[in-house]
């Protein structure tokens, strides 16, 4: 209770730090706000001091002096993530790494940056080399390219290019572990994985490498239909196209995209969307596959057009902005995350829609997942009660589908990390005091005790 913040800041020397209380309390939030579940668990957890590194070595000082006074380290770049990743649960050192910004390296099919590089810069650098990232979240205005590695999973490209995980897209990573000497380990490929959407638990991240593909001229559109089950087939027919390429097909029902109010004088009323992205020279096949099922192309527009119009990307109107849209007008919705059994059933989707009842708004997004096309519901909810999720939950598993829970800020909830041991047996090595971001994972602290080969052996047994 007497710890000494005050000289923990002078030690840290010369590393900027920030030591104003209302800076030091938004600097501990991210957007766990979407769920009110989470709101009311995280919105009075607070860090007590946030450093802000320019360097490694800079990083790698502030790590000793935590390592030193047993002060918890949480890693922060952009705070958007959805689930309270950032959150610091126990107080302590907020890193915060957006002055470790440089692009360090373009090369054929890669890119290598700081973890603290803003996505939006790392794709428009990439762009003026004629390449782009493999996928990007909708938040790369804000978002940092380590936080995406540790607390993303997928995004925009990510329907041609799969989920951040599949084989070739993370390169390699470098990290510092959190030791009386921090070492900086580099983990390629495979071993990436460990670190990856481990929310900073197993280690700091300082240098990301990612695949990169070549930049393609893409069009956003925006087409309609009568009704929710023609507009989701339409998008998994772009989605399996072997004709158009493609790097976003989301479908939104009408009910939602009338919380769209800056695309208004520009969609047909009272329809359901298609929002996609499609390169120039597939628009002709895009034009016929949209006819063919029904629809309207409302608006295809290249980037210069889109800005000349004043209209945000098309990508603000996918994955979790589309509920951001609906929560800019009202704080009282909020969504989940559910897996669909079968992609090509369009019908199955309208049924579930049509069981779920009217407080469930869906909304699909279609992915690549080892080379096959997944879909995914990120459904509005309008909250009434905890219990309540938990029979929309329900109704959806009963039709089949899987929940991969977005109200829970333990690193095991949401999916990924489900009963893998790999990447605590890494913790271990990584954080044997077992400072960073403590509070995250449940199964941690069912085996922090155990020397790291016998964590390991547990993910092989
Ligand atoms: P932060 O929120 O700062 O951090 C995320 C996690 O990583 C935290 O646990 C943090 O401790 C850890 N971390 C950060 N930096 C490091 C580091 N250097 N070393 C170790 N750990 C670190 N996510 C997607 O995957 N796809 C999407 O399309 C997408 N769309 C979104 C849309 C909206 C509107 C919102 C609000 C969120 C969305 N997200 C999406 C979630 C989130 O924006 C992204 O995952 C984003 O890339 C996170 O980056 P960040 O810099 O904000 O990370």
């Amino acid at each position: 209770p007497s710890f000494d913040w005050a000289n923990f800041a002078a030690s840290l020397s010369p590393v900027e730090v920030i030591e104003e209380p209302v800076l030091i309390k938004k600097r501990s939030r991210d957007f766990f706000w979407y769920s009110p579940v989470l709101n009311a668990q995280l919105k009075k957890c607070f860090g007590d001091l946030v450093a802000v590194p320019h360097t490694k070595d800079e990083m790698r000082h502030c790590l000793q002096r935590a390592y030193e006074a047993d002060v918890p380290v949480t890693l922060r770049g952009g705070g958007t993530g959805n689930y309270g990743q950032a959150v610091p649960l126990q107080g302590g050192l907020i890193l915060e790494t957006t002055k470790m910004n440089r692009i360090l390296e373009i090369g054929d099919g890669y890119v290598r940056a700081e973890a603290g590089a803003l996505m939006a810069d790392v794709n428009a650098a990439l762009i003026a080399q004629g390449w782009e990232m493999a996928m990007f979240p909708s938040t790369q205005d804000i978002a940092t390219i380590g936080g995406f590695v540790a607390g993303g999973s997928a995004g925009i490209g990510s329907i041609a290019n799969g989920a951040l995980r599949e084989k070739g897209n993370i390169m390699q990573l470098k990290a510092f572990s959190l030791e009386a000497e921090p070492q900086e380990h580099v983990f390629d490929a495979e071993d990436a994985l460990q670190l990856h959407h481990a929310w900073g638990l197993n280690g700091v991240i300082t240098e990301v490498t990612l695949r990169t593909v070549p930049h393609r001229h893409w069009i956003g559109c925006m087409a309609t239909f009568d009704s929710y089950e023609a507009c989701y087939a339409a998008g998994y027919a772009l989605a399996t196209s072997t004709q158009i390429g493609r790097k976003l097909a989301s479908t939104v029902e009408a009910r939602i995209v009338a919380y769209f109010p800056r695309l208004k004088d520009h969609l047909r009323e009272g329809k359901h969307l298609l929002v996609s992205l499609v390169p120039a020279e597939d628009m002709e096949a895009l034009r016929a596959l949209i006819k063919a099922q029904g629809g309207h192309l409302d608006l295809a527009m290249s980037d210069a057009e889109r800005q000349a119009a004043k209209l945000p990307h098309v990508f603000e109107f996918a994955y979790n902005h589309t509920t951001l849209q609906v929560l800019k007008a009202d704080r009282s919705a909020t969504y989940q995350q559910i897996g669909v059994p079968d992609p090509a059933d369009a019908r199955a989707v309208a049924a579930v829609g049509a069981a779920l009842g009217n407080d469930v708004w869906q909304h699909h997004e279609f992915a690549r997942v080892d080379g096959k096309i997944v879909a995914f519901d990120l459904p509005i909810i309008w909250f009434t009660d905890e219990a309540r999720l938990r029979e929309i939950d329900k109704t959806y598993e009963a039709h089949g589908h899987s929940v991969a829970d977005a109200h829970t800020y333990f690193v095991e909830g949401g999916g990924l990390k489900n009963a893998d041991y790999r990447h605590l047996a890494w913790k271990k090595r990584m954080d044997p005091k077992g400072l960073l971001n403590p509070g995250k994972s449940r199964a941690w602290e069912e085996v922090k005790h155990l020397p790291a080969e016998e964590i390991e052996a547990k993910a092989k047994g």
